[in-house]
C-alpha cells in the first residue's frame, strides 16, 4: 500500500510542500508528515506566523514553481551524530529530537505519532548508525523514502486545510500547524475529487441529519450522545422492524437484554481484563460494580447456556436490537457515525456445531445480500480476514482455526461473494469478514461485520451434548448486517442526501391545500391514504402522511415539504376538486392523477 505509485507521489508532494513553506518562511521548523487518504499532511512550526487558507495560493504557487523547475530527489546518507549536528545547525529542533531518540533507542517511537513516514528515517531497527536524507532543490529532509525521481512527476495537487496539531500528539508539547493537501496523478482526477468533496459537504449527515429532524446532539445531554428526533425514531424503528422480519423468517429468535451488567459477567467473558478501557463503569451504593454493556455477546451467551442442551438444539440463533455504550475520546466523536451511545446494534449470535459453519455462513451471506439489495447498496465487497500462522500467535487449537478459515472461504466461494483475502487481520478469537463500501469521497468504509468465534465457548465454558453423549463446545458466529442502526442512518443520509427509499421516508406523503375550504375533498383523499398498507419490503407498513392546511402560500408549503425531502406531495386546489384529481409532485416532476386511481398509483411507487 505504502509503495503504491500514487502514495509515493503523495509522500513526495509533502516534501515539496515543506520546501515551498521553507522558501516563503525560511525559519520554519519541521515536524513530521504522513500520507493520508487522497493526500498528505505535514506538521510545521512557524512561530508567530499563523497560516490560513488565505496563504494557500501563495504556497501553491511556490509548490508549482518547484514542480516545474524539476529537481531530482537525491538520497544522502549521514552518520547519526553528523545528522544531529545538521539538525542543530539548521535550526530544526524537532528533527534533532527525533534523531536523538533514534540514537538513544533505535526508534523515534513512531507508534506515539500514529505515522511513520516523512521526517523519520528508520524501520525501528535498533543500533542506528546512519540515517538517510532526501534532498530536492535546496530542501533537505530526514526520510527513508521512496520518492518520485523528479519533482516534475509529482502529480496534480491542492492544499485543502490547515489545523492545529500538538507535536507528537501530546497536549503539553508545542502546537504546530498541520497542512493538508490532496494529490492525484492527473488534473482530471483531482478536479473530479474536488467536485465530489463539494457534493459531500452538501450531504454531510451532521448537517443534513439535524436539518431533516432526524437527530440532534445537545451539550446539556453530552457529546457523543445523539438523540433521535421523531423523524429519526420513525426511520430507526422501520429499520429495526425490517431486520426483525427478515431474521425471524430465517429462524432467529429475538431477545432483549439489559444495558447494565454486573462485573462478574465481564470477568467471565474476559472483557473486564481486555476491554475495560472502552467500558463505562458504575458503582452502586452496595459496593457492587456494574458496566454499561459495550457489546451484547456475553448476555446472549447466558441465554444460550439456559436454553441449549444438546446438538438437536443447534443451530441456535439469537438476535437483538441491542443498545451498547462505548467509552470514546471526545475528539473522535462524529455525528451518528462514532458515538458513545446508544449504539443500537443489529446484533446476532449463531451457535453451531463446527460442521455446520459453512452452511450457516452461506445463509448469513444470503441475508447480507437480501438486505443490501433492499437498501439499494450495490457497491460493496467483502474482506475476509484470516490469521497468519507464520507470524501471529493465536490462542487455541490451530486445527480449529484452519477449519474455520477454510469453511468461511468455501462459503464465500460457494455463494459467489466478491471478496479479498487478508492474512494476519483476523480477530483474536477467530476469522472474520467485513463488508466494505466506498463513501462519496471514495474512502473505503466498513458497513458491517461477521465474525467466527472459536475461543469464547472455552473461555465462558459454553457446551452442548453431542450424539455420543460428550460435552462439546459450539462455534459462535457474531453477526451484524446493518452494523449499528444509528451509524447506518448516518451512512444512508450521506448516500441518499436525505432522499430515503420511499418505504423508509419518515413522512411519505404530505397533502398540501390552499386553505381549509376543501375539507370534504381532503377527507376523501385521507380515507384513501388510510387504506394503503405497504407490504414490501416491510410488511404491514401503514402509509405515513400529514396534511398541511395552514393559511400559508402554496409556494411556501411546497418549499418546506421539499426541504424535508418528503417524497410525495399531493397538491389539492378547487380546480382539482372539480375534476376529481390531485397534483402529485415528486422529485421527478408533477402530474395529475384521478382520485379513483390514486391508491394504485401510490402502491406502484
Ligand atoms: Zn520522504
Ligand atoms: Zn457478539
Amino acid at each position: 500500500m505504502k509503495d503504491e505509485k500514487i502514495n509515493i507521489m503523495r509522500h513526495s508532494m509533502a516534501h515539496i510542500t515543506a520546501a515551498a513553506v521553507q522558501r516563503l518562511w525560511p525559519s520554519a521548523k519541521f515536524g513530521v508528515g504522513s500520507v493520508v487518504d487522497n493526500g498528505f499532511y505535514y506538521d510545521i512550526d512557524l512561530g508567530e506566523v499563523k497560516i490560513s487558507e488565505a496563504n494557500f495560493p501563495k504556497i501553491e504557487k511556490a509548490m508549482q514553481g518547484i514542480i516545474e523547475y524539476g529537481d531530482d530527489f537525491e538520497k544522502l546518507e549521514m552518520p547519526i551524530d553528523e545528522a544531529i549536528s545538521w539538525a542543530k545547525a539548521n535550526g530544526q529542533p524537532y528533527k534533532e529530537e527525533l534523531l536523538n531518540d533514534l540514537k538513544r533507542s533505535g526508534t523515534t517511537v513512531a507508534k506515539d505519532l500514529d505515522m511513520d513516514e516523512i521526517g523519520l528515517a528508520t524501520d525501528g531497527e535498533s543500533a542506528v548508525k546512519t540515517v538517510t536524507f532526501y534532498k530536492n532543490g535546496n530542501f533537505v529532509d530526514l526520510c527513508r523514502g521512496p520518492h518520485i525521481a523528479n519533482t516534475r512527476d509529482a502529480g496534480a495537487f491542492k492544499l485543502l486545510r490547515v489545523a492545529g496539531a500538538y507535536w507528537r500528539g501530546k497536549e503539553t508539547n508545542p502546537q504546530m500547524q498541520r497542512l493538508y493537501g490532496v494529490v492525484f496523478a492527473t488534473q482530471t482526477e483531482l478536479s473530479d475529487y474536488l467536485e465530489r468533496l463539494e457534493l459531500a459537504k452538501t450531504r454531510d449527515h451532521r448537517v443534513v441529519g439535524p436539518q431533516l429532524g432526524i437527530y440532534m446532539i445537545s451539550d446539556a445531554v453530552g457529546q457523543g450522545l445523539p438523540m433521535m428526533m421523531p423523524r429519526g425514531e420513525t426511520l430507526k424503528d422501520l429499520l429495526i422492524r425490517y431486520m426483525r422480519q427478515e431474521e425471524e423468517a430465517r429462524g432467529y429468535k429475538y431477545v432483549e437484554t439489559p444495558v447494565l451488567a454486573h462485573e462478574n459477567l465481564y470477568k467471565r467473558s474476559g472483557h473486564a481484563d481486555h476491554y475495560s478501557d472502552a467500558m463505562y463503569k458504575l458503582k452502586d451504593d452496595e459496593g457492587q460494580t456494574f458496566y454499561l454493556k459495550p457489546m451484547n455477546c456475553p448476555h446472549h451467551h447466558m441465554i444460550y447456556e439456559k436454553m441449549v442442551e444438546s446438538y438437536r438444539d443447534l443451530p441456535f440463533k439469537l438476535a437483538e436490537a441491542g443498545r451498547v455504550y462505548r467509552k470514546e475520546l471526545s475528539g473522535t466523536l462524529t455525528g451518528l457515525i462514532r458515538v458513545r451511545g446508544p449504539i443500537t446494534q443489529n446484533d446476532s449470535h449463531i451457535y453451531i456445531r463446527p460442521n455446520q459453519l459453512k452452511d450457516e455462513f452461506v445463509k448469513v451471506l444470503e441475508l447480507f445480500k437480501t438486505v443490501y439489495q433492499t437498501m439499494g447498496i450495490n457497491d460493496y465487497w467483502y474482506r475476509l480476514s484470516l490469521p497468519d500462522f507464520t507470524k501471529d500467535k493465536y490462542e487455541g487449537d490451530k486445527q480449529a482455526w484452519m477449519d474455520a478459515s477454510n469453511a468461511i472461504r468455501e462459503a464465500m466461494q460457494e455463494f459467489g461473494a466478491e471478496f479479498v483475502e487478508v492474512e494476519g487481520e483476523a480477530a483474536f478469537y477467530g476469522p472474520k469478514i467485513d463488508v466494505q463500501t466506498r463513501n462519496i469521497l471514495g474512502k473505503e468504509d466498513s458497513i458491517a461485520t461477521s465474525q467466527v468465534d472459536i475461543l469464547v465457548p472455552y473461555r465462558m465454558d459454553l457446551n452442548y451434548i453431542d450424539e455420543a453423549g460428550n460435552k462439546v463446545k459450539p462455534i459462535i458466529i457474531h453477526r451484524a448486517i446493518l452494523g449499528s442502526f444509528e451509524r447506518f442512518i448516518g451512512m444512508l443520509i450521506e448516500k441518499t442526501a436525505g432522499w430515503f427509499p420511499f418505504w423508509l421516508a419518515p413522512e411519505q406523503v404530505r397533502i398540501l391545500t390552499i386553505n381549509n375550504t376543501l375539507n370534504d375533498y381532503v377527507a376523501e383523499i385521507k380515507s384513501i391514504l388510510d387504506g394503503i398498507i405497504l407490504m414490501k419490503p416491510l410488511r404491514h407498513n401503514e402509509l405515513r402522511y400529514s396534511v398541511d392546511e395552514r393559511n400559508e402560500s402554496l409556494g411556501k408549503k411546497i418549499r418546506e415539504a421539499t426541504n424535508l425531502k418528503i417524497p410525495i406531495q399531493l397538491i389539492v386546489g378547487q380546480q382539482d376538486k372539480d375534476v376529481r384529481e390531485v397534483s402529485v409532485r415528486t422529485q421527478l416532476g408533477e402530474q395529475k392523477v384521478n382520485i379513483d386511481g390514486l391508491k394504485d398509483y401510490l402502491l406502484s411507487l
